[in-house]
Protein backbone atom coordinates (compact mmCIF):
# COMPACT_ATOMS: atom_id res chain seq x y z
CA UNK A 1 0.00 0.00 0.00
CA UNK A 2 1.15 3.19 -0.75
CA UNK A 3 1.83 6.03 1.47
CA UNK A 4 0.07 9.06 -0.82
CA UNK A 5 -4.03 10.14 0.19
CA UNK A 6 -3.11 9.03 3.63
CA UNK A 7 -3.53 12.77 4.83
CA UNK A 8 -6.15 14.62 2.44
CA UNK A 9 -5.88 18.41 2.50
CA UNK A 10 -2.17 18.50 3.47
CA UNK A 11 -1.63 21.20 1.03
CA UNK A 12 -3.51 23.79 3.65
CA UNK A 13 -1.31 22.95 6.09
CA UNK A 14 1.73 24.50 4.31
CA UNK A 15 2.89 27.49 3.62
CA UNK A 16 4.67 27.56 0.08
CA UNK A 17 7.97 28.98 0.54
CA UNK A 18 8.82 32.12 -1.89
CA UNK A 19 12.42 31.20 -2.91
CA UNK A 20 13.79 27.47 -2.17
CA UNK A 21 17.19 28.54 -1.59
CA UNK A 22 20.19 26.03 -1.71
CA UNK A 23 22.92 25.58 0.59
CA UNK A 24 25.51 27.34 -1.02
CA UNK A 25 28.06 25.42 -2.68
CA UNK A 26 31.34 26.58 -0.74
CA UNK A 27 29.38 24.66 2.22
CA UNK A 28 27.87 21.79 0.68
CA UNK A 29 30.84 19.61 0.05
CA UNK A 30 32.24 20.48 3.45
CA UNK A 31 32.39 18.03 6.07
CA UNK A 32 34.08 19.46 8.77
CA UNK A 33 31.38 20.34 11.62
CA UNK A 34 33.86 23.46 13.11
CA UNK A 35 33.13 25.06 8.96
CA UNK A 36 29.44 23.99 9.42
CA UNK A 37 29.18 25.31 13.11
CA UNK A 38 30.45 29.05 11.35
CA UNK A 39 27.14 28.83 8.59
CA UNK A 40 24.44 31.35 8.97
CA UNK A 41 22.01 30.05 11.26
CA UNK A 42 19.51 29.31 8.39
CA UNK A 43 21.82 27.83 6.57
CA UNK A 44 23.29 25.80 9.88
CA UNK A 45 19.34 24.66 10.87
CA UNK A 46 18.79 23.68 6.99
CA UNK A 47 22.11 21.41 7.09
CA UNK A 48 21.97 19.91 10.44
CA UNK A 49 17.68 19.93 11.29
CA UNK A 50 16.27 19.58 8.16
CA UNK A 51 12.96 18.69 9.59
CA UNK A 52 12.96 21.86 11.87
CA UNK A 53 13.75 23.43 8.48
CA UNK A 54 10.94 22.13 6.91
CA UNK A 55 8.43 23.23 9.97
CA UNK A 56 9.08 26.77 9.47
CA UNK A 57 7.09 26.21 6.34
CA UNK A 58 3.81 25.08 8.28
CA UNK A 59 1.10 27.17 9.01
CA UNK A 60 0.71 28.57 12.39
CA UNK A 61 -2.32 27.34 13.22
CA UNK A 62 -1.15 23.83 11.63
CA UNK A 63 -1.08 21.12 14.83
CA UNK A 64 2.03 20.64 15.50
CA UNK A 65 2.00 17.25 17.17
CA UNK A 66 1.62 16.08 13.28
CA UNK A 67 5.06 16.15 13.14
CA UNK A 68 7.11 14.29 16.29
CA UNK A 69 9.93 16.63 16.13
CA UNK A 70 11.95 17.24 18.97
CA UNK A 71 12.63 13.72 20.47
CA UNK A 72 15.76 13.32 19.66
CA UNK A 73 17.17 17.12 19.11
CA UNK A 74 20.56 17.10 20.60
CA UNK A 75 23.11 19.96 21.31
CA UNK A 76 25.39 21.20 18.36
CA UNK A 77 28.17 20.47 21.11
CA UNK A 78 27.07 16.69 21.42
CA UNK A 79 26.37 16.41 17.44
CA UNK A 80 30.06 18.01 17.09
CA UNK A 81 31.42 14.93 19.90
CA UNK A 82 29.22 12.25 17.16
CA UNK A 83 31.76 13.02 14.74
CA UNK A 84 35.02 12.01 16.38
CA UNK A 85 33.18 8.19 16.19
CA UNK A 86 33.10 8.72 12.26
CA UNK A 87 36.65 10.00 12.18
CA UNK A 88 39.07 7.55 10.58
CA UNK A 89 42.29 8.09 12.55
CA UNK A 90 44.85 5.55 13.57
CA UNK A 91 43.35 5.01 16.78
CA UNK A 92 39.88 5.17 15.34
CA UNK A 93 40.00 2.28 12.16
CA UNK A 94 37.04 2.71 9.82
CA UNK A 95 36.80 -0.39 7.59
CA UNK A 96 35.18 -3.05 5.32
CA UNK A 97 35.28 -5.84 7.31
CA UNK A 98 33.64 -8.48 4.81
CA UNK A 99 30.44 -9.84 2.93
CA UNK A 100 28.02 -12.54 3.09
CA UNK A 101 25.13 -14.05 1.31
CA UNK A 102 23.97 -15.80 4.03
CA UNK A 103 23.52 -15.15 8.37
CA UNK A 104 25.95 -18.34 8.72
CA UNK A 105 28.57 -16.61 6.71
CA UNK A 106 28.06 -13.24 8.36
CA UNK A 107 31.44 -11.99 10.53
CA UNK A 108 31.45 -12.24 14.07
CA UNK A 109 31.61 -9.26 15.80
CA UNK A 110 30.75 -8.53 19.19
CA UNK A 111 29.33 -4.90 18.79
CA UNK A 112 25.91 -3.79 18.76
CA UNK A 113 25.03 -3.56 14.95
CA UNK A 114 23.19 -1.24 12.90
CA UNK A 115 22.16 -1.76 9.38
CA UNK A 116 20.74 -0.11 6.24
CA UNK A 117 18.43 -1.29 4.05
CA UNK A 118 16.09 0.12 1.34
CA UNK A 119 14.59 -0.12 -2.74
CA UNK A 120 17.09 -0.90 -5.12
CA UNK A 121 18.29 3.09 -6.04
CA UNK A 122 16.69 4.92 -2.80
CA UNK A 123 19.88 6.52 -2.24
CA UNK A 124 21.95 3.35 0.18
CA UNK A 125 25.17 3.48 -1.12
CA UNK A 126 25.17 6.72 -1.18
CA UNK A 127 24.00 7.97 1.93
CA UNK A 128 26.48 4.73 3.63
CA UNK A 129 29.13 6.66 1.53
CA UNK A 130 28.08 10.45 3.03
CA UNK A 131 28.10 8.62 6.72
CA UNK A 132 31.70 7.84 6.03
CA UNK A 133 32.67 11.20 4.80
CA UNK A 134 35.13 11.26 7.09
CA UNK A 135 36.81 7.88 6.72
CA UNK A 136 37.22 8.26 2.82
CA UNK A 137 39.42 5.15 2.86
CA UNK A 138 36.76 3.24 3.37
CA UNK A 139 35.34 1.80 0.20
CA UNK A 140 31.55 1.35 0.14
CA UNK A 141 30.88 -1.72 -2.44
CA UNK A 142 27.95 -1.20 -4.78
CA UNK A 143 26.40 -4.04 -6.83
CA UNK A 144 24.20 -3.13 -9.30
CA UNK A 145 24.54 -5.53 -12.33
CA UNK A 146 21.68 -7.31 -12.59
CA UNK A 147 21.76 -10.59 -11.88
CA UNK A 148 24.46 -10.53 -9.60
CA UNK A 149 24.11 -12.11 -6.29
CA UNK A 150 23.90 -9.33 -3.88
CA UNK A 151 25.44 -9.69 -0.42
CA UNK A 152 25.44 -7.92 3.14
CA UNK A 153 28.63 -6.12 3.68
CA UNK A 154 29.38 -5.73 6.87
CA UNK A 155 31.56 -2.40 8.10
CA UNK A 156 33.73 -1.76 11.65
CA UNK A 157 33.61 1.13 13.18
CA UNK A 158 35.97 2.28 15.66
CA UNK A 159 35.63 -0.49 18.66
CA UNK A 160 32.05 1.30 18.99
CA UNK A 161 29.60 -0.67 16.02
CA UNK A 162 29.38 -2.18 12.69
CA UNK A 163 27.51 -0.88 10.18
CA UNK A 164 25.42 -3.20 7.63
CA UNK A 165 24.81 -2.37 4.06
CA UNK A 166 21.69 -4.67 3.19
CA UNK A 167 21.11 -5.56 -0.34
CA UNK A 168 18.57 -3.43 -2.12
CA UNK A 169 15.07 -4.82 -2.74
CA UNK A 170 12.56 -4.68 -4.77
CA UNK A 171 12.93 -4.63 -9.04
CA UNK A 172 16.27 -6.66 -9.70
CA UNK A 173 16.24 -8.14 -6.09
CA UNK A 174 17.86 -11.62 -6.24
CA UNK A 175 14.97 -14.47 -5.62
CA UNK A 176 16.46 -15.46 -2.33
CA UNK A 177 16.74 -11.66 -1.13
CA UNK A 178 13.89 -11.96 1.30
CA UNK A 179 15.46 -14.95 2.71
CA UNK A 180 18.51 -13.96 3.17
CA UNK A 181 17.05 -10.26 4.97
CA UNK A 182 14.50 -11.62 6.80
CA UNK A 183 17.27 -14.21 8.19
CA UNK A 184 19.45 -11.71 9.16
CA UNK A 185 16.38 -9.20 10.42
CA UNK A 186 15.15 -12.87 12.59
CA UNK A 187 18.23 -13.86 14.02
CA UNK A 188 21.20 -11.49 14.50
CA UNK A 189 21.73 -11.53 17.72
CA UNK A 190 23.55 -7.84 18.22
CA UNK A 191 21.64 -6.19 16.02
CA UNK A 192 20.08 -2.75 17.71
CA UNK A 193 18.49 -0.97 15.13
CA UNK A 194 17.59 -1.33 11.67
CA UNK A 195 17.30 1.83 9.30
CA UNK A 196 14.83 1.80 6.56
CA UNK A 197 15.64 4.02 3.77
CA UNK A 198 12.36 5.58 1.74
CA UNK A 199 12.94 7.77 -1.20
CA UNK A 200 11.65 11.34 -0.41
CA UNK A 201 10.83 11.99 -4.15
CA UNK A 202 8.01 9.17 -4.07
CA UNK A 203 7.43 8.18 -0.61
CA UNK A 204 6.29 4.96 0.94
CA UNK A 205 6.19 1.97 -2.60
CA UNK A 206 4.73 -1.53 -2.41
CA UNK A 207 8.27 -3.08 -2.05
CA UNK A 208 8.83 -0.49 0.61
CA UNK A 209 6.38 -2.26 2.69
CA UNK A 210 7.48 -5.61 2.96
CA UNK A 211 9.99 -4.51 5.13
CA UNK A 212 8.41 -2.62 7.16
CA UNK A 213 6.07 -5.36 7.92
CA UNK A 214 9.24 -7.34 8.22
CA UNK A 215 10.19 -5.31 10.79
CA UNK A 216 6.83 -4.89 12.21
CA UNK A 217 6.57 -8.67 12.83
CA UNK A 218 9.82 -9.07 13.92
CA UNK A 219 9.17 -6.54 16.06
CA UNK A 220 11.91 -4.98 15.37
CA UNK A 221 13.36 -1.60 16.42
CA UNK A 222 13.91 0.57 13.15
CA UNK A 223 13.68 3.99 11.94
CA UNK A 224 12.63 6.31 8.34
CA UNK A 225 14.89 7.74 6.50
CA UNK A 226 14.05 9.92 3.86
CA UNK A 227 16.42 10.39 1.37
CA UNK A 228 17.71 12.16 -1.91
CA UNK A 229 15.95 15.52 0.05
CA UNK A 230 17.46 18.28 -2.03
CA UNK A 231 15.69 16.69 -5.12
CA UNK A 232 11.84 17.58 -4.62
CA UNK A 233 10.70 20.92 -3.98
CA UNK A 234 10.00 22.32 -0.50
CA UNK A 235 6.37 21.94 -1.12
CA UNK A 236 6.16 18.13 -2.15
CA UNK A 237 8.65 17.65 0.47
CA UNK A 238 6.80 18.70 3.14
CA UNK A 239 3.80 17.11 1.71
CA UNK A 240 6.14 13.73 1.88
CA UNK A 241 7.23 14.37 5.45
CA UNK A 242 3.42 14.46 7.04
CA UNK A 243 2.44 11.49 4.91
CA UNK A 244 5.00 9.44 6.07
CA UNK A 245 4.69 10.51 9.34
CA UNK A 246 1.28 10.36 9.76
CA UNK A 247 1.67 6.66 8.30
CA UNK A 248 4.56 5.83 10.88
CA UNK A 249 1.94 7.56 13.53
CA UNK A 250 -0.90 5.46 12.64
CA UNK A 251 0.49 2.15 10.97
CA UNK A 252 3.15 1.01 12.66
CA UNK A 253 4.63 0.14 16.03
CA UNK A 254 8.35 -0.59 16.16
CA UNK A 255 9.43 2.41 14.29
CA UNK A 256 10.85 5.22 16.04
CA UNK A 257 8.40 8.27 15.76
CA UNK A 258 10.71 10.78 14.72
CA UNK A 259 11.85 10.72 10.97
CA UNK A 260 14.94 11.16 9.53
CA UNK A 261 15.20 13.39 6.16
CA UNK A 262 18.74 13.16 4.55
CA UNK A 263 20.36 14.37 1.26
CA UNK A 264 23.84 12.50 0.20
CA UNK A 265 24.39 15.65 -1.64
CA UNK A 266 23.95 18.20 0.39
CA UNK A 267 24.50 16.60 3.91
CA UNK A 268 22.08 17.83 4.93
CA UNK A 269 20.51 15.15 8.14
CA UNK A 270 24.11 13.59 7.76
CA UNK A 271 25.66 15.12 11.05
CA UNK A 272 21.97 14.19 13.09
CA UNK A 273 21.84 11.22 11.77
CA UNK A 274 25.50 10.07 12.94
CA UNK A 275 25.01 11.11 15.94
CA UNK A 276 21.81 9.45 17.00
CA UNK A 277 23.84 6.37 15.53
CA UNK A 278 26.48 7.11 17.90
CA UNK A 279 24.03 8.17 20.86
CA UNK A 280 21.82 4.70 20.10
CA UNK A 281 24.50 2.06 19.98
CA UNK A 282 25.50 3.30 23.54
CA UNK A 283 28.72 5.30 22.73
CA UNK A 284 27.62 9.05 23.23
CA UNK A 285 25.35 10.99 25.87
CA UNK A 286 23.69 13.47 24.57
CA UNK A 287 21.76 15.14 27.18
P1 LIG B 1 21.21 2.42 -3.92
O1 LIG B 1 20.85 1.53 -5.07
O2 LIG B 1 20.12 2.45 -2.91
O3 LIG B 1 22.55 2.12 -3.31
O4 LIG B 1 21.25 3.91 -4.51
P2 LIG B 1 22.47 4.85 -4.91
O5 LIG B 1 23.15 5.38 -3.70
O6 LIG B 1 23.34 4.16 -5.90
O7 LIG B 1 21.67 6.04 -5.59
C1 LIG B 1 20.79 5.84 -6.67
C2 LIG B 1 20.73 7.12 -7.51
O8 LIG B 1 20.22 8.18 -6.73
C3 LIG B 1 22.10 7.56 -7.99
O9 LIG B 1 21.95 8.10 -9.29
C4 LIG B 1 22.50 8.64 -6.99
O10 LIG B 1 23.37 9.61 -7.54
C5 LIG B 1 21.15 9.25 -6.65
N1 LIG B 1 21.15 9.77 -5.28
C6 LIG B 1 21.45 9.09 -4.15
N2 LIG B 1 21.34 9.88 -3.07
C7 LIG B 1 20.97 11.10 -3.52
C8 LIG B 1 20.69 12.36 -2.89
O11 LIG B 1 20.75 12.52 -1.66
N3 LIG B 1 20.30 13.38 -3.69
C9 LIG B 1 20.19 13.24 -5.05
N4 LIG B 1 19.80 14.31 -5.75
N5 LIG B 1 20.44 12.09 -5.68
C10 LIG B 1 20.84 11.02 -4.93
Amino acid sequence: MAAPGLLPGVGRLIEMPAALGRLSRAYSKSHAFTEVLQLPKMELTKLVFPLQELQRHLLPDAKPDLLQLRIFDPSLEAIARAESFFTATPRNRIEYVSSAVRLDHAPDLPRPEVCFIGRSNVGKSSLIKALFSLAPEVEVRVSKTPGHTKKMNFFKVGKYFTLVDMPGYGYRAPEDFVDMVETYLKERKNLLRTFLLVDSVVGIQKADNIAIEMCEDFALPYVMVLTKIDKPSKGRLLKQVLEIQKFVDTKTQGCFPQLFPVSAMTYSGIHLLRCFIATITGNLKTN
